[in-house]
């Protein structure tokens, strides 16, 4: 069995090799400015000093609970930057006092019980891959305790059900395992975070997180048919519809309830037959904006690209995908039905005619074969998918690394762009740093699209949190300010409260408010997610 590291991301023997790593320190001095980087070596357990827990497991659930080092230490962040950053200071001030692996929903009804009612904190746990202070047992004093209920064993494909092409899926699968039980049936649920490796479908759904689908079915909500919580109440489960008129949609207020009101233990999940076809090109163009107007012309002809990703000249650079001067737009079609030839041209008609040029070797067309895995798109995946391993050697370094993403309609983009980098170069450099703004498209829609904004800046060594704030504040006042969302699809967590109860209506926090006091009245459900901490 492969241990994942208790620190950051990935397996313990898994990581950039020596050579990636000496040409990541070796890129800091041009693009940073920074000389003579010394890099902070990773925690160790044995450097730890957890404190006790404070409160224990009764009998009953010791087969479940445990108290052990590892995991708790395993337990205490998800992998944002403000993680990575604590945990490399070898400060685990605040370990949850108990982790918990439930084998059912048994198990998971009577951890409920106890934690109700010794007045201990529960946060669910999928992957552990928040990046916004969800799964941080950070739920203030009014708690005797906190016990991190992780799903993992929670595994499995239950059903699959052919004729309507859905499937009832236990929520602590983590994504490889979940594609490999489908694949044997031709199957997939295609939905493709850039943290599959190490995130489940529960977490998935719980914070509504953004797949491959650049266009479409980009948020996992439109792949949920329906859903099953233990909630401190009992359990509650939605009908399994294709549609519905009646009333409100009762999985709509469960998907992206981010554990504060239910344990979601499985769902019927909408999957496709594997793709056969597929059809890609990438297009350079002289500048991001330019390219954005392709973009948003391909989301409202209709095509629904699978992939439609513009990279700004330097994440191009940085990705491996182009020279630096120029933005590459990644356009990529899918289907397991047809060719897409006719959607190819008339995508390819459309970048041309606004500039874009297309190499012709940069345009694929194949049966059977994963076409985009090839030129600018291949090299962009591969880098996509070391990312994250690269970015906790980044922060060993000392760099600030962060990303901020956003939503925002296309009469507005513009506008909301141009202040975001501003207010990022402004707030990331400063005192002669210098600091690096990029940005790509992730997700496009008819009515507007989702920048991602990546920042990168020599670390102020021991005031990293404190700039992280500053530079969040900034970036995400900007956003809302120009009409753009606190998240497209990274969630909001405990650390990113302040923003949303900016942009939220007071009707609705109400309605919230009330749905969490009737499904959790001890107010145990992670508290302080989504809505402020307290019992
Ligand atoms: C390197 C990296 C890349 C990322 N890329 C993407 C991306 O491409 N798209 C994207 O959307 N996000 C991305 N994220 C953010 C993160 O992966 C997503 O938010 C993901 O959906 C979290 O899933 P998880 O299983 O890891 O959940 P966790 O981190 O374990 O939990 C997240 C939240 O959901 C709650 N939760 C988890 N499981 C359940 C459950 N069964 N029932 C109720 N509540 C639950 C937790 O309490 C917590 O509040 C990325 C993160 C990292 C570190």
């Amino acid at each position: 069995m492969q241990r994942r590291r208790f620190w950051g991301w990935g397996y313990e023997n898994a990581g950039p090799e020596p050579s990636e790593l000496a040409a990541v320190a070796a890129a800091l001095g041009p693009l940073l400015g920074m000389q003579d980087v010394q890099r902070t070596p990773p925690p160790s357990l044995e450097e730890l000093e957890l404190r006790p827990p404070r409160v224990s497991a009764p009998p009953a659930l010791q087969r479940i609970i445990t108290g052990d080092a590892f995991e708790r230490a395993a337990h205490s962040y998800g992998k944002s930057y403000r993680d990575l950053v604590r945990a490399f200071r070898r400060d685990f001030s605040n370990p949850p006092d108990l982790v918990a692996v439930p084998e059912n929903e048994d198990d998971i009804r009577a951890l409920l019980d106890f934690c109700a009612s010794s007045q201990i904190a529960v946060i669910p746990y999928g992957g552990g891959s928040s990046v916004c202070g969800g799964v941080e047992p950070d739920v203030g004093a009014a708690f005797a305790g906190t016990l991190s209920l992780d799903l993992r064993r929670l595994d499995r494909v239950l059903e699959i059900d052919r004729t309507s092409r859905a499937a009832r899926i236990q929520a602590g699968v983590l994504g490889p395992r979940l594609e490999q039980q489908l694949a044997p049936a031709g199957l997939s649920l295609r939905h493709f975070p850039q943290s599959f490796e190490f995130s489940s479908l529960g977490g998935w759904i719980a914070t509504r997180s953004g797949g491959h689908f650049a266009t479409l079915y980009t948020h996992i909500d439109e792949l949920v048919e329906s859903l099953r919580l233990v909630t401190p109440i009992g359990t509650v489960e939605t009908r399994r519809l294709p549609g519905s008129g009646a009333g409100p949609a009762p999985e709509r207020l469960f998907i992206g309830s981010e554990g504060v009101l239910g344990v979601i233990v499985e769902a019927w999940m909408r999957i496709f037959e594997r793709p056969q076809f597929r059809a890609s090109f990438s297009a350079r163009f002289g500048d991001f904006v330019g390219g954005a107007e392709v973009v948003r012309q391909l989301a409202q002809s209709g095509l629904h690209p699978a992939n439609c990703r513009l990279l700004d000249p330097l994440e191009a650079l940085l990705n491996g995908a182009g020279s630096g001067d120029r933005a590459v737009l990644l356009v990529g079609f899918e289907s397991a039905d047809h060719p897409l030839d006719a959607w190819l041209t008339r995508a390819l008609e459309l970048s041309r005619a606004a500039g874009g040029e297309v190499a012709e070797d940069a345009i694929r067309l194949r049966r059977d074969e994963p076409g985009e895995r090839q030129g600018d798109a291949g090299a962009w995946r591969s880098a996509f998918l070391r990312a994250p391993y690269l970015r906790d050697e980044l922060v060993a370094l000392g760099v600030f690394v962060e990303t901020f993403e956003t939503a925002v309609t296309w009469d507005r983009f513009r506008v909301l762009y141009e202040a975001v980098l501003g207010a990022a170069h402004e707030a990331g450099g400063g005192a002669g740093h210098k600091c690096v703004v990029t940005c790509r498209i992730t997700h496009a829609y008819a009515d507007g699209v989702a920048p991602y904004f990546t920042v990168l800046a020599p670390a102020r060594r021991g005031a990293e949190l404190e700039q992280w704030t500053d530079v969040k504040t900034a970036i995400t006042g900007a956003m809302l300010r120009h009409g753009g969302t606190t998240t497209h699809h990274h969630a909001i967590g405990r650390d990113f409260l302040p923003f949303y109860q900016r942009e939220r209506s007071d009707g609705f926090s109400l309605a919230l408010t009330a749905a969490k006091r009737a499904l959790d009245p001890t107010g145990v459900l992670n508290p302080g997610v989504l809505l402020d901490s307290g019992p």
